[in-house]
């Protein structure tokens, strides 16, 4: 389960607060008391859901940040701790379901270190306290359940789940069924342990050793399968209630935990040994020679192991463990870094809830609560009103967000978000921010549904719903947020490029009156444009202008744009439904604008890539007036209005897609992939079977093992050069 930051404080928190009277004297708001208490509560019922029940209802890294929210507000607040706080207490109870086995030795938690920067704030503590730099063993995290078996004179006698660290389950008869579990160490080993204990008080005591019990993801995957299977043979076809595990941990616990012995033998449990309760009974002086020792017991032990010398060996080895995370065959969720040396171990000592000898790396979380603020309205250039979600900024997948985008009224409640929840953020694909939902229980009581206004946020015309989709629109051919919307669309890098006509420019020339459409800038005078305020401002706080040099530049760069040619017009026209690939299709049919304006509706949605809702869009904006006139005046600006098409290469690469991955020297990705498309390939954005070649330039990570293992063509920079010179792949 996903545990919070220790301070590393000497201070016991605890203690201080079963010192406190019932009620502390705080200075912390109401707001913030009510907000400690509901999230404990919160945290408690998904502790049971996840520990006793083995069915969480939210992700760890949901979960990981309302136990965050809850530290950060009992760091603020130290007076309001209490001993029963989540944050002070291993989660997980042992059930009534088995007996109660009380750990011979406490079963600790760990604190978690939840990027580079946590971990090598780790790494500078434990060197301050030991006054030298330790090795330390870098191991994975293996996502299951912990277990903990003990062997009396060589022979398993005992299994055992963590329950809250002191009273775990008894699941002996369960352990006895996995089959990598050994009844009997090896002789060799078993006699070894004898001969160290021989000499000491207590020459028979049993050995507890630890480790993690889990389900190999494809066993999970089938697992669910023939859950699915089954339901439907008593049940019919409605598999919706089905139930089904939510990951291969919880699968692991649910399947250590039946009552019956015999299901279990049949889940295909595995484990992975990397602990023992006391060190001192083993013949090892630190970690690295117990993993050995382990092995020779004849433990399954994890072979992703690594002895570090220094800090930059732990970093590589965690960076390493998130590229291969996914090429595992079971899951995990991190990396445990140790100490190596038990007596170092024994000189850092133990929190009241997790060893300071040891650290879990945490790789970046894919979804993190958050507090929506607002949501607010954007205009876009075709007038379409989009709901924002602003919430307080959290890093989620490595970059911290603060707006996400709902899409529609549709969308808004679907999700059921308002305004003052407690929302869960998770980045699509790893690059958008996305709001997955409320944590329902957290909704404060005023909070309301979200309405779409009646008007337009940014010229007050009322607003119309779309018919055939859930987009609500202004339809005001003077809303200024759709003109410089448009604008700025025009001058964007897809469109006509013109650098310097950026968001604030367009913004004072729209105000200035001298430009209302994108054909007035064709007729800019490069003295008004001097003239024009910009938004700084001189030591006497009047306007700095724009100034002669700065004006020639901008039009120097308009002029430029004339010669974009006919598909990048259409593009930066803002034709609802025309985006640059359509832009593109439709010129190397018709290539004169004049020829495209001809065309009918039937015509159009015959090309390929042309369905009759687009041929539909491009035919009402030609045929408006007000549109022709714009035409007419960018053809009398000089603006070429026909395909470039003497530069069109031969289409040799159609059919063939490319994946660019690492770093490649002196060419732009973007540009490359467009250069490939000029050939007719596609580019993409991950490997799959589909990809015919992949491109690895410098520091290729994930992309190029997965193409590996596919045995998808890698070419290297020198041969992507030669393709975008000839349009030919040389094999
Ligand atoms: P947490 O449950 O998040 O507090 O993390 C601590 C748990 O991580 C331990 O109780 C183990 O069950 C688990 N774990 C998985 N792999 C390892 C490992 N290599 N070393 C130590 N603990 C591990």
């Amino acid at each position: 389960m996903p545990d919070q930051m220790s301070l590393f404080s000497e201070e016991e928190p605890v203690a201080e607060a079963e010192a406190a009277p019932s009620a502390p004297v705080t200075s912390a708001s109401e707001e913030d008391v009510a907000r400690i208490a509901r999230l404990r509560a919160e945290i408690t019922l998904h502790q049971r859901l996840y520990y006793e029940e083995d069915e969480p209802s939210i992700s760890d890294g949901a979960y990981d940040s309302l136990m965050r929210e809850l530290q950060r507000l009992e760091e603020k607040h130290p007076e309001l701790v209490t001993p029963d706080s989540p944050t002070q207490i291993v989660g997980g109870h042992a059930t009534q379901r088995f007996a109660p086995v009380t750990h011979d030795q406490r079963i600790y938690s760990l604190d978690n270190a939840m990027d580079l920067e946590e971990l090598d704030a780790w790494i500078g503590r434990v060197v301050g306290a030991l006054g030298r730099t330790p090795r330390f063993v870098c191991e994975l995290k293996i996502d299951g359940s912990s277990i903990a078996l003990t062997y009396s004179a060589g022979v398993l006698t005992q299994a055992a789940t963590r329950g809250d660290g002191t009273t775990g389950e008894d699941i002996t008869a369960n352990a006895m069924t996995v089959a990598d579990i050994p009844r009997m160490l090896a002789n060799d080993a078993a006699a070894r342990l004898a001969a160290l204990a021989a000499g000491t008080a207590e020459p028979g005591a049993a050995v507890e050793f630890r480790g993690e019990v889990f389900m190999p993801k494809e066993r999970f995957e089938k697992l669910n399968e023939q859950i699915v299977e089954d339901y439907t043979l008593s049940h019919g076809d409605d598999v919706s209630k089905a139930k089904v595990f939510a990951n291969p941990r919880n699968a692991a616990a649910g399947s250590i935990r039946q009552k019956d012995p015999s299901i279990t033998r049949h889940r295909g449990l595995e484990t992975f040994i990397y602990a023992v309760a006391r060190t001192e009974q083993i013949p090892a002086t630190g970690q690295w020679e117990l993993l050995e020792f382990l092995r020779d017991c004849g433990f399954n032990v994890n072979p992703n192991v690594q002895l570090c010398e220094t800090a930059e060996q732990v970093r590589a080895f965690c960076l390493e463990a998130i590229e291969k995370r996914n090429a595992l065959p079971y899951e995990i969720d991190g990396v445990v870094v140790k100490v190596d040396s038990f007596a170092e171990q024994a000189e850092l000592g133990f929190t009241t809830r997790a060893p300071r000898w040891a650290i879990a790396f945490k790789f970046p979380p894919e979804e993190v609560t958050t507090i929506l603020q607002d949501i607010v309205v954007q205009v876009g250039r075709t007038g379409v009103l989009t709901p924002v979600a602003e919430f307080i900024p959290v890093r989620v997948a490595g970059s911290v967000v603060a707006r996400a985008t709902l899409h529609n009224i549709d969308e808004v409640r679907r999700r059921n978000v308002r305004v003052g929840d407690t929302i869960i953020i998770r980045k699509a694909g790893d690059v958008i921010p996305e709001v997955v939902g409320p944590v329902l229980d957290l909704r404060p009581a005023d909070a309301v549904p979200y309405a779409m206004p009646e008007t337009c946020p940014s010229c007050g015309s009322p607003v119309y719903a779309d018919e055939d989709s859930p987009a609500v629109r202004c339809v005001s051919a003077e809303c200024p947020a759709q003109l410089q919307a448009r604008l700025e669309h025009w001058a964007s890098r897809g469109a006509m490029d013109i650098d310097g006509l950026g968001t604030e420019i367009i913004r004072r020339l729209l105000e200035s009156g001298l430009v209302s459409d994108v054909a007035d800038y064709y007729s800019l005078d490069e003295d008004e444009l001097a003239r024009l305020d910009t938004e700084r401002l001189n030591k006497d706080g009047e306007p700095i202008r724009l100034g002669q040099t700065v004006a020639a530049k901008v039009l120097a760069q308009i002029e430029d744009s004339k010669g974009r040619g006919l598909a990048r017009v259409l593009h930066g026209l803002s034709i609802r439904n025309v985006g640059k690939t359509v832009a593109e299709t439709l010129v190397k049919r018709y290539p004169t604008i004049d020829a495209l304006t001809d065309a009918t509706e039937e015509e159009l949605s015959e090309i390929d890539g042309i369905g009759p809702v687009i041929a539909a869009s491009i035919v009402q904006f030609l045929q408006l007036d007000a549109n022709r006139t714009l035409i007419g005046r960018l053809r009398d600006a000089g603006v070429v209005l026909e395909a470039d098409l003497s530069e069109a290469k031969p289409q040799t690469l159609a059919g063939l897609t490319f994946v660019l991955t690492g770093s490649l020297e002196g060419i732009v990705r973007g540009e490359a992939e467009a250069r490939l498309k000029e050939f007719g390939a596609k580019a993409s954005g991950s490997v799959s079977k589909k990809t015919s070649y992949v491109v690895a330039g410098e520091n290729a990570g994930s992309k190029l093992t997965k193409a590996r293992e596919l045995g998808i063509p890698v070419l290297d920079q020198a041969a992507l050069e030669r393709i975008l010179e000839t349009g030919i792949v040389e094999e």
